[in-house]
C-alpha cells in the first residue's frame, strides 16, 4: 500500500495538529485555509517545512487532489461548500476530535453539554493530575486532542472537553466514561434544529458497550430523554435526587454511590466554586473520575486544589469589603441567570456587548432583586435597558474604563461588582477574553 493522503480543512490549532499528527505517522498532508496569506504567513512556513502542502485564501485548489481521508477543524460548519465538495466525491470525513481518538493510547472521559463543559473538564483534568497517571486536559478547551496524543501511553487519563461541532463527525469515537451534563437550545443556527443538535451530543456514546460509563444529569429532561437510546452502563448525577447508584448532594456534602457499592463523600466547602450549577459540574466530575478508578484521595485534592477557570465567576480582586468577578464567558441570558443565583450579594451588573437576539426579558425569571444598578455598554445597551428597566436601575457606560470607574463610586462593601455581559463582545473586543483580561486589569488598577 503506498503512502495515504490526507486532506486537512483548516489552519486553526486544531488543524496545524491534525496536520502534524499525520505528518509524524508518515501521511502526505494537504492542508488548506479561506484565511488570507498575510494573516497566516508564519503558520504556512512552519506546515510547508514540517513537510505539508499548504494553500490558504481558499479551498479550491486543494479540492483537485486525490486524498484517502480528509480531517475537519472546529468551526467547520458541515454546510459549508467545502464540505459539500468532498462529500460529492465519496471522500471519507472525520473531525479532528476523531483522528486524535485514533492515535490515543490512553483512557478517555469525554465531557459534553450545552454548558458547564469547560469548566468540568478541567475540574476532571485537576482530579486526574492528582492519580499518579500521567494526565492531560484537552480537546475544545483549548489543547487539541491530536496534539497530546502521541504522548499518550495505555497509563494515561485523558479529560476532553468535546463540543457538537466536532462530535458530529466522529466515528468510532469510544470514550470510557461520556458526560452529558446538559442541553438547552443553544447554537441551533449552526446545527439547524434542536433534534439535529441532540443528536450531535448523543455521538458521544453512540460506540460505548455496557463496560463503559454514560455519567449523565437526571435532573434534564432533554437529558433523560436522550440518553434512552445508550448502550452504556448509566450513572445518573442530581441536585434533586438521591440514587442507589449515582452522584448527589445533600447537606453540604457531594455523595457518589458507586454501582459496586461502595460510597464517598466529599465536604461541598471544598469546592471553590460558586453556585449550584458548580455543585452539578462537581457531581459531573467526580462520577466520571471514581468510575475511571480514580482514588477518592486524588478526588479530593482535585476538588480542593481547583480554583476555578478565567473568565467563569471568576473572582478578581476583593477590595473594601467589595468583589469583583469576571464572568465574561456568560455571553447569553441562560449563563447571566445563573450568575445572579450563584452570586448572593447585592450586585452591581456590568453588562452589554453585541446582543445574540431573543431578548433579555428572560433574565427577570431570575432574583434580579439582586441586582441594585445594572451599568450597561456597547451596541445592546439600549435593548437591554428597554427590557429591564422596569425592574432594574440602569445606567450607561461609554466602555469597560468607565463602568469600572462608575462600579467603584457605587459599591458599599458587602456587593459584588458582576461583569456578566448577557452578550458577545465583538463589538468592543476581540473575544471574551480579551473583555475580561481588560475588565481584570482595569479592576486590579483601582486604588485602595
Ligand atoms: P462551556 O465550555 O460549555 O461553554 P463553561 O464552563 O465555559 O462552559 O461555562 C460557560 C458559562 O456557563 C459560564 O458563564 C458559566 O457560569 C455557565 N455554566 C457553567 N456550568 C454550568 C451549568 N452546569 N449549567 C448552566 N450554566 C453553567
Amino acid at each position: 500500500m503506498g503512502v495515504k493522503r490526507a486532506h486537512v480543512i483548516g489552519i486553526s490549532a486544531s488543524g496545524q495538529a491534525a496536520a502534524r499528527l499525520l505528518l509524524r505517522h508518515g501521511w502526505n498532508v494537504i492542508a488548506s485555509d479561506r484565511i488570507e496569506r498575510r494573516q497566516a504567513s508564519e503558520v504556512v512556513s512552519e506546515l510547508t517545512a514540517e513537510g505539508a502542502i499548504v494553500f490558504v485564501g481558499g479551498h479550491e485548489i486543494a479540492l483537485e487532489a486525490e486524498v484517502d481521508l480528509a480531517v475537519l477543524s472546529p468551526g467547520i460548519p458541515l454546510h459549508a461548500e467545502v464540505v459539500k465538495q468532498l462529500r460529492e466525491r465519496g471522500i471519507h470525513i472525520i473531525s479532528e476530535l476523531e483522528l486524535g481518538w485514533r492515535f490515543c493510547k490512553g483512557r478517555i472521559a469525554a465531557v459534553t453539554g450545552s454548558n458547564g463543559k469547560t469548566t468540568t473538564t478541567a475540574l476532571l483534568g485537576e482530579m486526574m493530575s492528582h492519580s499518579g497517571h500521567p494526565s492531560f486536559t484537552c480537546g475544545n478547551i483549548g489543547l487539541p486532542l491530536s496534539e497530546v496524543a502521541d504522548q499518550t501511553s495505555p497509563e494515561a487519563l485523558l479529560s476532553v472537553e468535546a463540543s457538537s461541532f466536532q462530535l458530529m463527525t466522529t466515528e468510532d469515537f469510544k470514550p470510557d466514561v461520556a458526560v452529558l451534563l446538559n442541553l438547552s437550545p443553544d447554537h441551533l443556527d449552526w446545527h439547524g434544529g434542536f433534534e439535529e443538535y441532540a443528536e450531535a451530543k448523543a455521538r458521544i456514546w453512540s460506540n460505548q458497550g455496557e463496560d463503559d460509563w454514560l455519567v449523565y444529569c437526571a435532573d434534564d429532561p432533554a437529558v433523560v430523554k436522550l440518553t434512552r437510546s445508550a448502550r452504556s452502563g448509566m450513572f445518573p448525577f442530581s441536585l434533586e435526587e438521591r440514587f442507589e447508584a449515582g452522584a448527589f448532594s445533600t447537606d453540604g456534602e457531594l455523595i457518589a454511590a458507586l454501582p459496586d457499592g461502595s460510597r464517598f463523600s466529599f465536604p461541598r466547602t471544598e469546592l471553590n466554586l460558586p453556585g449550584d450549577h458548580n455543585v452539578a459540574n462537581a457531581l459531573a466530575a467526580l462520577s466520571a473520575a471514581l468510575l475511571m478508578g480514580i482514588s477518592p484521595e486524588a478526588v479530593r485534592e482535585g476538588i480542593h486544589g481547583f480554583k476555578g477557570y478565567p473568565h467563569r465567576l471568576e473572582t478578581v480582586r476583593e477590595k473594601n469589603g467589595v468583589i469583583w468577578i469576571n464572568d465574561s464567558k456568560a455571553t447569553n441570558v441562560d449563563a447571566g441567570l445563573v450568575a445572579l443565583r450563584a452570586v448572593k450579594r447585592p450586585i452591581i451588573l456590568i453588562a452589554g456587548g453585541r446582543a445574540k437576539g431573543g431578548g433579555f426579558r428572560s433574565l427577570l425569571k431570575g432574583p434580579v432583586e439582586r441586582i441594585k444598578v445594572a451599568i450597561l455598554m456597547g451596541e445592546a445597551a439600549g435593548e437591554i435597558r428597554h427590557d429591564l428597566e422596569d425592574e432594574i436601575k440602569t445606567y450607561s457606560a461609554a466602555d469597560m474604563a468607565e463602568a469600572v470607574t462608575m462600579a467603584d463610586e457605587m459599591a458599599v462593601p458587602g456587593d459584588a461588582v458582576l461583569l456578566s455581559p448577557l452578550c458577545a463582545s465583538f463589538d468592543m473586543f476581540r473575544n471574551y477574553g480579551d473583555r475580561g483580561d481588560v475588565f481584570r486589569r482595569l479592576v486590579m488598577e483601582l486604588p485602595e
